[in-house]
């Protein structure tokens, strides 16, 4: 855990420079024609064209649970956008994305927080790991998924701290979290570079997140950028799936938001970390569901989503990388994710992780075995060039990101604990410091593994120390 001297609470002051910045930004409004709540649909109060998304049977399959401990909207409010239902109507992983369905609360085992997350929280809001720090700025996003690992937040419920207390995770915010990344500059520049007490650097770069941060106006958005900025950090990083549920966001005004804070922090690189997780998201299909060619190569495009990417191509200071979890019904699919690799890569989204599901509570009905989510990306891969095969298949730790770097078929010879093939892990990177980078991790197999903790009694090697139960 991070320990810096309590700061005191001071409201924040932008600089001359940032006021001019946020005063030229324009906000715009949009109708994303949200349905939000099972109820809408069981009542009738969703458009015509809406109202089949359920059946009568799995409606009254979802209200026998309301109120026990099985309710399915207590574990994920349910929330969609009139464009992701569209595409919904002629994609089942897309159905299975976004509907609610009993199954998701059949099996509730798991932990709460099983990164142990909150162990790297200095400040309410803020996840410090290394020189990457990640913020909540928002607590909702445009539709739900209902795999959400985030869904302590979204469905606003309280989660325990390691000092023992319970309340709900709050935003960040951004007085506390200038404060904070100032202060911890600060005694790291005197301290030669690494903080006497965590050893970590200089933090440079600051993801934000939720929730989705492009359900706030572009002011807000614009707001965070130039204080972030202003505090010095490089590398300000957006975690946004608003491109599969409402990519209209991404309008002029978005666009020109971004290129008048381009000017004005020339030095502050924008990554933007896109979240599609099937090609049907993004890809036009004919009568008989089949993707398009577009004349000259490739395949057909969303419309709206082609403009929106087309309009963060032109614009080489900033970089759009796609990750996503492998998750069973929605694209534990080679054929899918071959498609979706090679299409955003055509288009200048760059592939970056896909992940394994956590063993966290209410996610039994997604987790794909971490053994058979290596093998979709591997054969999903097959194919491919190699420019558009540079995701990696990651599962977070609470040592840090680490790799499934392999899974092998064959028995390994001479190795106890091997007869049935390894696993081999990878560490990437420390979530407290970063000389680990590269260290791995040997395990027996076990295809029925969906968390570390399924290896435990099969370690053979443990050279990144992710067996060894000690806190970094
Ligand atoms: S977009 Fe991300 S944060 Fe929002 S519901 Fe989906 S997985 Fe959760």
């Amino acid at each position: 855990m991070n320990i810096q001297t309590p700061l005191k609470k001071v409201a924040y002051v932008p600089s001359d420079r940032e006021k001019t910045f946020l005063d030229s930004v324009e906000s715009a409004k949009y109708d994303r024609q949200i349905i939000t709540g099972l109820q809408k649909f069981a009542t009738g109060k969703v458009p015509e064209d809406m109202q089949g998304f359920y059946s009568a049977q799995e409606l009254q399959a979802l209200d026998a649970l309301k109120g026990t401990d099985q309710d399915v909207e207590a574990r994920m409010p349910v929330k969609i956008t009139r464009h992701y239902f569209d595409l919904a109507k002629n994609s089942k992983p897309i159905q299975v994305l976004v509907k609610a369905s009993p199954s998701e609360t059949f099996d509730m085992d798991g932990s709460a927080d099983p990164g142990k997350q909150m162990d790297y929280s200095p400040v309410e809001g803020l996840i410090h790991k290394y020189e990457l720090g990640l913020i909540y700025v928002v607590g909702t996003c445009s539709a739900h998924c209902r795999f959400c690992y985030r869904e302590e937040l979204i469905a606003r419920k309280e989660v325990e701290r390691p000092d023992g207390t319970v309340a709900a995770k709050g935003m960040a915010q951004i007085a506390d979290i200038v404060d904070y990344v100032k202060e911890h500059n600060r005694i790291v520049a005197e301290n030669g570079g690494r903080h006497p007490q965590t050893g970590r650097e200089r933090l440079r770069e600051i993801l934000m997140s939720g929730g989705d941060p492009m359900v706030l106006a572009n002011k807000n958005i614009a707001a965070w950028f130039a204080a972030l900025s202003e505090v010095g950090i490089e590398s300000i990083r957006l975690g946004t799936k608003e491109l599969a549920f409402y990519p209209d966001r991404f309008d002029a005004t978005f666009f020109d938001m971004l290129d008048k804070f381009h000017v004005t922090y020339p030095q502050t690189k924008l990554r933007f970390m896109v979240h599609f997780n099937h090609p049907d998201e993004f890809l036009r299909k004919d009568e008989a569901g089949r993707f398009m060619d577009e004349p000259g190569g490739g395949l057909q495009w969303v419309e709206s989503t082609k403009r929106a990417i087309a309009q963060f191509g032109q614009r080489q200071w900033l970089t759009v990388d796609n990750q996503a979890p492998i998750i069973k019904g929605i694209n534990n699919d080679p054929d899918a994710l071959r498609i979706m690799q090679r299409e955003l890569k055509r288009n200048k989204v760059e592939n970056h992780y896909f992940f394994c599901g956590r063993d966290i509570i209410g996610h039994k009905a997604f987790n794909v075995p971490i053994e058979e989510a290596w093998r979709i990306l591997n054969e999903s891969q097959k194919g491919l060039s190699g420019v558009e095969t540079h995701a990696r298949l990651s599962i977070t730790h609470y040592k840090g990101k680490t790799e499934v770097a392999a899974v092998s078929n064959e028995p390994a010879p001479g190795i106890p604990g091997g007869e049935n093939g390894v696993v081999v892990l990878k560490l990437l990177r420390g979530a407290a410091d970063a000389p680990d980078r590269g260290k791995i991790t040997i395990l027996g197999r076990n295809p029925e593994a969906i968390w570390f903790s399924d290896y435990n009694d099969r370690v053979i090697y443990d050279e990144a120390g992710l067996f060894d139960g000690v806190k970094p």
